[in-house]
């Protein structure tokens, strides 16, 4: 049996056999439930750029950028990123006529790029069809491009006061470990009925405080290996630390492991200038720039092979190839292994349209992918 079925067996033979989502809180607990989540939030939530506290009022705009850098990615990394974000781009107005590639740069080492692509494009949708204002309700936010049902809850909810669920991961657990729910969270089936249990317990009356009240408990008290129960303010509602080990909770099912793929990236220099190539406009990493990057050449293939992709596809010969860098880069969906070769450009003229030549240290203006960035920097540490 792997891992995850017998973790369900073992929970199941010692817990009190009941549905969870068929018996969700009563009305009465419910209540009691939303009412200490509401006072521990308002006591102990975080001072973030974006929230209503401290004297600043909700901005919308503020909140769409917040849950689009979010995705995916830890709030202390975000706030930099926000703030840089916000001064270049004040406003929704600003955001929808700036360029992709300065949008890009600022987006630069946040990752997953499709983000502030679609923050960009959902810009203009409110600009163009919303008046320049975000929308209040979630079918008009589901029509922003990268507006998923979690995203349209959060900024109607927050943003609005509009009485919206959400479920993101730390929601998906505290319900888990609240409800006991044992069937694996990650199945479109638990989803579905997670979100119905969303539905059904968000308040009318400040449902935004609420949303953020259930996700700060799961980023900051219900963590995923060592819940703090002893300071959860719900806790006296939790089946998960009655009745089994809340850390065993919840229970996933195996995801398909990522592919390993090689790119093998040439630093090609002339007269102190590095070639950049720019990627296609779709896929991953779409438009972004990157030393000439060979992306899964075949195994075993020889310096003589790699030298002769580079004259195929630039127009120009490289001198000794040296080896400077080595390492794993993961995706959602792929370990890529990066190896980088430095070389001089010994003769040739660019083909045409194929690249830029770029000093290393004048790059803020390029928009390139983290893995790229990583390469950048070390071959300015080996060069300075
Ligand atoms: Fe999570 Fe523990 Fe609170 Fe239950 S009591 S919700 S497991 S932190």
């Amino acid at each position: 049996m792997s891992t995850a079925p017998r973790r369900k067996a073992i929970i199941e033979s010692f817990v009190t056999q009941t549905n969870p989502f068929d018996n969700p809180l009563s009305d009465a607990d419910a209540k009691a439930f939303r009412r200490r989540l509401l006072a521990w939030y308002h006591k102990h939530r975080r001072d973030l750029p974006w929230r209503a506290m401290n004297g600043r009022s909700v901005n919308p705009y503020h909140v769409l950028i917040s849950e689009a850098m979010l995705q995916q990615t830890q709030v202390a990394t975000v706030i930099p990123y926000f703030h840089r974000f916000t001064e270049a781009f004040p406003t929704v107005d600003a955001l929808a006529e700036a360029d992709e590639q300065r949008v890009l740069t600022l987006w630069q080492g946040l990752g997953y790029y499709r983000r502030a692509r679609n923050l960009h494009a959902a810009a203009k949708t409110i600009v163009g069809d919303f008046d320049g204002e975000v929308p209040m309700s979630v079918d008009d936010l589901l029509k922003l491009p990268g507006v998923g049902p979690y995203t349209a809850g959060a900024i109607a909810s927050i943003a609005h006061g509009t009485r919206a669920a959400v479920v993101d991961g730390n929601v998906e657990r505290v319900f888990a470990r609240l409800m006991l729910i044992t069937d694996p969270i990650n199945a479109p089936a638990t989803k579905k009925r997670l979100w119905s249990l969303a539905e059904e317990l968000v308040p009318k009356s400040s449902p935004g405080d609420y949303n953020q009240a259930l996700m700060e408990l799961g980023a900051t008290v219900c963590t995923p290996k060592v819940p703090k129960c002893f300071v959860c303010p719900v806790r006296e509602h939790c089946r998960g630390v009655q009745e089994t080990n809340p850390e065993t909770l919840p229970i996933k099912l195996a995801k398909k492991k990522p592919k390993d793929v090689t790119h093998i990236v040439i630093a090609a220099e002339r007269n102190g200038k590095y070639l950049f190539e720019q990627r296609p406009a779709v896929g991953l990493w779409s438009n972004m720039w990157q030393l000439p990057t060979w992306e899964e050449p075949p195994k075993n293939f020889s310096q003589q092979a790699l030298c002769e992709w580079f004259e195929n596809r630039f127009g120009m010969l490289l001198g000794k190839l040296h080896l400077t860098s080595d390492f794993k880069h993961q995706t959602t969906h792929r370990t890529i292994q990066f190896t980088v070769f430095e070389a001089s450009v010994r003769s040739g003229r660019m083909k045409r349209n194929t690249g830029k030549w770029h000093g290393l240290k004048q790059l803020e203006h390029l928009p390139v992918s983290n893995p790229q960035a990583r390469t950048i920097s070390l071959l300015n540490a080996t060069s300075s």
